[in-house]
């Protein structure tokens, strides 16, 4: 352990969007290659206390740590790249903090004292920093802010950043991450706007200790002299982030321009290899795949005005490429939104096309009955189907309707006045409902499941106990577990005490592939060990393609 903890600072300049949660992932990632122990923090300056009131298409998936905590998705990011369980004090927002501060002031624990927004605020965000370091007893701790700098919502970090670097200035680094466009009339690349964000940098007291200019293409030598020469710092530390393939080409792409060390040297570690030999196998694994399987998620959350959002379901999305890779394939993935199979049955002949079916999770009731079309067809037509959560629920559904009889099952979530209320609310998260108690309220986090041996889930993890995160509040209604058990569809992992069923599945000999779970495997997947489920639905689709 080096003697002072060390804080790196990633901010954005120019506009948002640009990849600040890979930036963050890919410099902890080249650290921790290098044997330092790494630990990540988001910070999002929203008033929202968590990410789990936002909608999908407003901010991108929620994503679930281990301890139940609904975060950002970069928080996965982080987790997929540092291949490390992040826990809750990991993640703030504008909102976490303030609550914080609030709640100590109503105890008293301020002592009398006038509490400031400055210092106050970034005294406590610095305390949430320290505090994620110690329990990672982490060497470097990464802090990615949101937002872009010079706006107004995120100074407050920024007031934070500058006050740990003022008390341990050799133990903080600033990296800025910026944007260099190349507009199409002139054909040229412009460093001006890096510069204007180098100096509303500086305008809050900080200064980029490094510059990743984010790019259509490299940086061309006089461009890298030219930021260097107007932001004020060596060239050699204006790094190169031109376009990749792929999110995990960034490390190495970084680390050509000599990232690890000049971090190092900018804080004092001792220069060390790095080893990215095993994480670049499974880059090039990723590029090399000899099949290509053609995988459809169907959902609701990808539209954003006239773009197609894949952002909501980015976890999934990472699981189903991981999990292709270890087949030797690369999967195309296709988002189709199921409110067309409302309108057009005759849609849903397309499905015939891919390998397998993917229905991520959801809420409410926009597209559900597309959804169910859309997994009659993958049951009927023996087209894999792995269903997340909601696609779980919508899955048992179907089969009560279609397979066990019961007229107009439904879930409580879209009709609670159902003839069969198949997927109900829990007593307690009724309460909550009526108090209108919604935020962080959900069943969340890491809960134990016991699998059916023999069972097609627990052939494919290869144990029968296992951990997986949750995030819902409807579960499968137990006065009909029988009926549609009965009528073949096998509810295979059950929590301990075997009330809560998280997993349906139909037998292999029935189906190669038709399984739900009600939990979110995807978040547990990681980019060298992809999750067994994902794997197991990976190889059904793969069997598919080959055999068509
Ligand atoms: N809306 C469902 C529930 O609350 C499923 C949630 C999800 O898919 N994450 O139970």
């Amino acid at each position: 352990m080096a003697e002072a903890p060390k804080y790196i600072f990633v901010v954005g300049g120019v506009m948002s969007g640009i990849g600040k949660g890979v930036a963050t992932s890919s410099i902890g990632k080249i650290l921790k290659s290098k044997g330092f122990k790494v630990t990540a923090i988001k910070i999002d300056p929203y008033i929202n206390v968590d990410a789990g009131t936002m909608n999908p298409t407003e901010h991108g998936e929620t994503f679930v740590l281990d301890d139940g905590y609904e975060c950002d998705q970069d928080m996965g990011n982080y987790e997929r790249f540092l291949d490390e369980t992040l826990p809750e004090i990991n993640y703030m927002t504008t909102g976490r903090v303030y609550l914080e501060v609030i709640r100590r002031e109503r105890n008293l624990e301020y002592k009398g004292k006038n509490v400031e927004v400055v210092p106050d605020i970034p005294l406590e965000v610095i305390r949430r920093i320290t505090q994620a370091q110690q329990r990672a007893n982490a060497e470097v701790t990464l802090i990615e802010v949101g937002g872009t700098i010079g706006e107004y919502q995120n100074i407050i970090f920024l007031e934070a950043a500058r006050m740990l670097k003022q008390k341990y200035p050799r133990d903080v680094a600033v990296v800025m991450l910026s944007y260099v466009p190349i507009p199409g009339n002139i054909g040229e690349m412009k460093t001006k706007p890096t510069q204007y964000a180098a100096r509303s940098l500086n305008s809050v007291g900080l200064q980029a200790d490094v510059i990743l200019a984010r790019a259509s293409q490299p940086l061309d030598e006089k461009r890298k002299e030219k930021i260097a020469i107007f932001c004020n710092i060596p060239p050699e530390r204006v790094i190169s982030a031109p376009d990749v393939e792929s999110i995990y080409d960034v490390p190495a792409n970084y680390e050509k321009d000599g990232m690890g060390d000049i971090l190092c040297n900018i804080l004092g570690l001792p220069p060390r290899d790095s080893d990215l030999r095993d994480w670049q196998k499974f880059v090039e694994a990723s590029k090399n795949g000899k099949t290509t399987l053609q995988v459809a998620v169907v959902g609701k959350y990808f539209e954003t005005g006239d773009f197609v959002l894949a952002d909501s379901y980015i976890s999934v999305l990472e699981a189903i490429k991981a999990a292709g890779y270890s087949q030797d394939a690369k999967v195309k993935l296709s988002y189709l939104d199921s409110e067309e199979y409302e309108k057009d049955p005759k849609k849903l002949e397309d499905l015939k096309n891919y390998d397998g079916v993917v229905v991520p999770g959801g809420f409410g009731s926009r597209g559900v009955e597309g959804i169910v079309l859309a997994i009659q067809y993958a049951r009927e037509n023996k087209i894999p189907y792995f269903g997340l959560c909601y696609g779980m629920q919508w899955m048992v559904v179907e089969y009560a309707r279609n397979v066990a009889g019961l007229q107009g099952a439904n879930t409580a979530e879209v009709n609670h006045d159902a003839p069969h209320v198949v997927i109900d609310i829990m007593p307690d998260q009724k309460e909550k409902m009526v108090k209108q108690d919604y935020g962080g309220t959900m069943r969340l986090g890491t809960y134990p499941c016991v699998l059916a041996p023999g069972s097609v889930a627990a052939e494919a993890y290869g144990k029968t106990q296992v951990h997986e995160r949750h995030r819902h509040r409807y579960e499968v209604n137990p006065e009909y577990i029988k009926q549609i058990e009965e009528k073949g569809l096998v509810f295979s992992g059950k929590s301990p005490s075997g009330v809560l069923m998280e997993i349906a599945e139909l037998p292999k000999s029935q189906h190669p592939f038709f399984l739900g779970t009600q939990y979110h495997p995807e978040f547990l997947s990681r980019p060298l060990t992809p999750h067994p489920l994902f794997v197991g639905f990976l190889k059904a689709a793969k069997e598919r393609s080959l055999g068509k």
